[in-house]
């Protein structure tokens, strides 16, 4: 294929044209160009034509997508499709990716390169989440994302690492990469990548559907928090560089989970994968489930995969378990929770009274800047973005925590003597001993509180 020119103009179905202004990046299917239409700063995808397998239904699919619009805000979907040139070749205008965000291979790797615009040399930089709370923002977006587009009975078929770009300090989330997502049941020739293709693709038992999407799904998870391939343990590391036929046995046929409780034989390598443990020691037991879930009986039964809104709850649960210390560690409350049902931070010792709701497992560490999302007090609610409530040192009780009602709704709060006072909107409740908060139908109970942070 011969790229584009810079200062070509693309012709644009519909009208109008896109004049080329550089090159973003490539990738298997083709390259992405800066270009501006009608003024506008857009990103334009152009096929290298040779690897599409069926270029005319390929690219009805994507005018398809385009006339259905994306599942939600976080997809970087398709707008207008180019005209096709002399040779077959076409492309489509997306939006822009914000500079801000970065690709979550970068983020899991720790670092992207970065050239210099003097020398042109690449130069490491970190990338690093600002906090556990953002790395699980950014996993809750991803699961809602996938729900999102699942539901509308499309599959995304290529998910991996490459397809997201993430806000390292909020977790906000952009899927891009929206070429290859298809109604259910309709594949145009892409197969994924590999680590992230289900085993039945390995195989060649499959196509990718909304099936194989979940197993990727849980492949991604895993290396968003363990920063490791599922698979990839002393077994596979032992054997080397992988012939075609080894990956087919090790990511196809019998791949082991690196944690599988009942096959010791591809264990992280010590020494080398050290970090992979320590992590995987760090979060609660409900957590590995998940994963030991999908890499044993996952595996083989596409049924037994997590489906999105089991992930979601999984991960909303875990965002609120986070301790945020104001030394500046992060735990987990299950994993310091004190006899007496304090969370006890593991580095200064602090200890921070819990918040607990009526309606699911949820226990939630009550420090200044812990935000309540109303998907906590509902956990099959599908607005996993709204904060309702806020923890905030009282003004005139410094280093006492209180409760601030961010809604319109009137909260009712019960003192253990019996007395109620109502909570209006910017009002809030210091932490008392046995307070119940009744927000819409849900009650949460504060434990152990009298604890100051200060
Ligand atoms: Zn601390």
């Amino acid at each position: 294929m011969v790229g584009l020119s810079i200062g070509q103009d693309i012709g644009i179905q519909y009208g109008g044209s896109a004049r080329v202004l550089g090159v973003l990046g490539s990738g298997g299917q083709g390259t992405v160009y800066r270009v501006d239409f009608h003024g506008k700063i857009m990103a334009l995808k152009w096929y290298d034509i040779g690897k599409i397998s069926s270029p005319e239904e390929f690219r009805r699919n994507i005018e398809n997508n385009i006339d259905d619009g994306p599942p939600d805000r976080r997809f970087v979907w398709p707008q207008f499709m180019t005209e096709v040139n002399q040779d077959g070749e076409f492309g489509y205008l997306m939006e822009l990716m914000p500079d801000k965000y970065v690709q979550l291979t970068d983020v899991i790797s720790n670092f992207r390169q970065v050239s210099d615009p003097l020398t042109g040399r690449l130069n490491s930089r970190p990338v690093l989440f600002s906090s556990l709370y953002a790395n699980l923002t950014a996993a809750i977006n991803i699961v809602s994302a996938m729900r999102e587009l699942h539901r509308v009975g499309k599959s995304y078929q290529d998910l991996n690492d490459g397809g997201y770009f993430i806000d390292t300090d909020t977790g906000d989330v952009l899927v891009c990469d929206c070429d290859n997502i298809a109604p259910e049941g309709c594949n145009f020739g892409i197969s994924g990548k590999p680590g992230y293709m289900a085993p039945e693709i390995v195989r060649g038992m499959a196509v990718p559907d909304v099936q194989t999407d979940k197993y990727s799904l849980a492949v991604l998870l895993f290396r968003m928090l363990f920063r490791a391939d599922p698979l990839e343990g002393s077994r596979v590391l032992g054997a080397g560089v992988l012939t075609e036929n080894a990956r087919r046995m090790a990511y196809g046929n019998n791949g082991v989970f690196i944690f599988d409780p009942n096959d010791a034989s591809n264990r992280p390598v010590a020494g080398r994968q050290d970090h992979v443990v320590r992590l995987w020691e760090f979060y609660p037991q409900y957590v590995k489930d998940a994963f030991i879930r999908s890499f044993t009986l996952g595996m083989g039964d596409p049924s037994k995969r997590l489906i999105e809104s089991e992930w979601q709850q999984l991960f909303i649960r875990l965002r609120a378990e986070i301790l945020g210390c104001i030394c500046g560690a992060e735990t987990f409350c299950v994993n310091d929770l004190t006899a007496a049902g304090r969370c006890r931070c593991p580095a200064c010792g602090r200890e921070y009274a819990v918040l607990e709701y009526n309606n699911n497992s949820i226990k939630a560490p009550i420090y200044c800047g812990y935000k309540i999302h109303v998907c906590e007090l509902d956990p099959l609610f599908g607005n996993t973005e709204t904060v309702v409530g806020e923890v905030v040192e009282n003004r005139l009780d410094r280093g006492m925590p209180g409760i601030k009602n961010c809604t319109p709704l009137v909260w009712r709060a019960r003192l253990p003597d019996g007395k109620v006072y109502d909570v209006v909107q910017g009002k809030g409740m210091p932490v008392w001993s046995g307070l119940h908060i009744e927000i819409g139908n849900t009650r949460a109970r504060v434990m152990q509180p009298d604890v100051r942070h200060i």
